[in-house]
């Protein structure tokens, strides 16, 4: 794989050169899960794409990876399901919940063979993706960093940037310039992308990889001011990551490792199972964690995953949330270029579609973060479910969105599910 996409990079089909200098259809910074994705949809739709990342590809980043709700779906309808499993990632099919109340288990989560989650390793993940890019017709620089975006008049028109293989200095440009450039893009500084909805860093993250640590599903557990994950991912490690309020920050970062274990050993059973296996890799940590909506479209240039919505990793909306904006934007992208709408046009739809399918899940995960209690309600549901194994799965997918939320979360069904539990009949 690794060696496959080192060969793919920098191949530049004939066809997307015009001259001594490129014109693209678009050009898009950052090759990971939005860049990558935003590209091959773009080049999908037969559309000249130029894909540039300053990193070296395939590479690691200290992010987390669990990826589920609507993404593992996508990547199966993108014909890419298959090669992420191929990686040696298994399927997460089993899911746990423990909020201090009690732990509630759902099982089997698979809807038409698609799983509840997968948690590829980045290199493994952001490689898929970068080579079904190219296999589209891509063209892939990585180790190419964007300095600038090349204006005329307000619209970007494209991008310089200094490619590390040569140490040229190149300019390139588009008909519009994409950032997929992370939380802290440039682009969106230098265009001046608008912040409309934002709060401070609400949590910390240490984690690291263990080997023998018995773990077949993911494991949600929240304790005041804490939150343990534990998945499998790919070459039989399971990845424990824990988030903990900021206020903790300083003593965490002495550390990380005795913060680690002192978190799962306040986890009944999850101590024993961690010090049962091996840490195989150092403890990493990330600390700058803001959230915030930016205005995702001006003249010329557009933004996708992290660049134009950074979330707190605790309900990990990141991966699956970048896939599906990475559809939106090229959805209108594809539009603005072929002529079938005006640019501006497509891309403010593209804006409220993002804005409307984030919002409800920006505002949860934040309370989340702030560890703000479950309501009342919710934890009375948990409660009525215990035992009843047939609704608790059905609650899991009806949470992920595997299936309609409202098969599950309609009056008549959870009358049903809490007159059970109270043992009252009809
Ligand atoms: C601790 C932690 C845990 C997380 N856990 C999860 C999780 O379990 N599940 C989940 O879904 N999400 C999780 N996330 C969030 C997830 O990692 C991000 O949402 C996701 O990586 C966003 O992808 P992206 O493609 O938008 O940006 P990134 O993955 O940040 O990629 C941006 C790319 O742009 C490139 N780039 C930047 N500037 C330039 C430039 N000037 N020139 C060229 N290239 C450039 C970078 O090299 C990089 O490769 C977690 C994040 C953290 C920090």
């Amino acid at each position: 794989m690794a060696a496959a996409l080192r060969d793919l990079a920098h191949t530049a089909p004939a066809a997307t050169r015009l001259g001594s200098r490129a014109m693209y259809d678009a050009i898009v910074i950052g090759a990971r899960c939005a860049g990558a994705a935003t590209a091959m949809l773009l080049a999908r739709g037969g559309f000249e794409v130029l894909l540039v990342d300053r990193a070296a590809l395939p590479s690691d980043i200290p992010h987390g990876h669990f990826v589920h709700r609507h993404g593992p779906e996508r990547l199966a309808r993108w014909g890419l399901l298959e090669r992420v499993l191929a990686t040696n990632c298994p399927a997460v099919t089993s899911m746990t919940t423990d909020f201090g109340d009690h732990a509630l288990a759902g099982h089997d989560l698979t809807v038409d063979g698609v799983p509840l989650g997968i948690a590829p390793r980045r290199d493994r993940l952001d490689a898929v993706l970068a080579e079904a890019a190219v296999q589209a017709g891509v063209e892939l620089r990585d180790r190419f960093a964007v300095l600038n975006p090349v204006r005329d008049g307000e619209r970007v028109t494209g991008i310089t940037g200094r490619d590390a293989r040569s140490g040229a200095h190149v300019t390139e440009h588009a008909s519009i310039v994409i950032g997929a450039d992370g939380r802290n893009s440039a682009l969106a500084s230098a265009v001046g992308a608008q912040v409309y909805e934002s709060a401070p860093t609400a949590t910390c993250w240490y984690f690291s990889y263990w080997s023998g640590l018995d773990c077949r599903g993911l494991e949600l557990h929240v304790r005041s001011g804490r939150v343990v994950f534990a998945f499998p991912t790919n070459d039989g490690l399971v990845g424990l990551f824990v988030g903990f309020a900021i206020g903790e920050l300083g003593h965490v970062r002495a550390d990380p490792e005795a913060a680690i274990l002192d978190s799962v050993d306040a986890i009944a059973g999850l101590g024993e199972r961690v010090r049962g296996g091996r840490r195989e890799e150092r403890c990493y940590g990330a600390t700058q964690l803001p959230n915030f909506l930016r205005t995702p479209h001006g003249p010329g240039w557009a933004l996708v995953g992290d660049a134009g919505c950074h979330k707190d990793p605790f309900m990990a909306l990141g991966i699956c949330d970048a896939l599906r904006d990475a559809e939106l934007l090229s959805t209108g992208v594809g539009e603005g270029l072929a002529g079938t709408r005006p640019m501006p046009e497509a891309l403010a739809e593209y804006a409220r579609r993002r804005d409307e399918a984030t919002l409800p899940d920006y505002r949860q995960n934040l309370a989340m973060a702030h560890f703000e209690p479950l309501p009342e309600q919710h934890l009375r549901l948990r409660a009525a479910l215990r035992g009843d194994r047939q609704a608790t799965d059905h609650f899991f997918l009806a949470t992920q969105g595997m299936v309609a939320p409202q098969t599950f979360f309609n009056d008549e069904h959870l009358g049903r599910i809490m007159r059970g539990a109270a043992g009252v009949s009809g």
